[in-house]
């Protein structure tokens, strides 16, 4: 799909705060939105049936142990494990720094 260059690239020009807010939630959508990355959790998904966190749900997620936005590998299968929904949130919660939703006694 042909883009438009509307805006050329300015490198001298600081980036601006909108644009840095929303580079890695870009990034996320464009990377989990790639076929070599749905082929790969695909895999992870039926390699690990069970959440590999709490062991009794089904896993329904393909999630990066070490996220890629700390540095993890996004397509290398030991950096990927299946989790269920329930696990992928609370992980994804606490790594967004937030006291959020842990903690809860099951
Ligand atoms: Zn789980």
């Amino acid at each position: 799909m042909p883009k438009a260059p509307k805006e050329p690239h300015r490198p001298w020009l600081p980036i601006t705060k909108s644009s840095r807010s929303g580079w890695s939630n870009r990034y996320d959508a464009d990377f989990y939105n790639k076929a070599v990355w749905r082929k790969l959790s695909r895999y992870i998904l039926n390699s690990q049936p069970l959440c590999v966190i709490c062991k009794v749900a089904p896993s329904e997620h393909a999630d990066h142990i070490i996220s890629i936005r700390n540095g993890g590998a996004p397509l290398d299968e030991s950096n990927v494990q299946g989790v269920c929904r329930r696990c992928h949130n609370s992980k994804s919660a606490s790594e967004k720094g937030g006291a959020g939703v842990g903690g809860e006694n099951l």
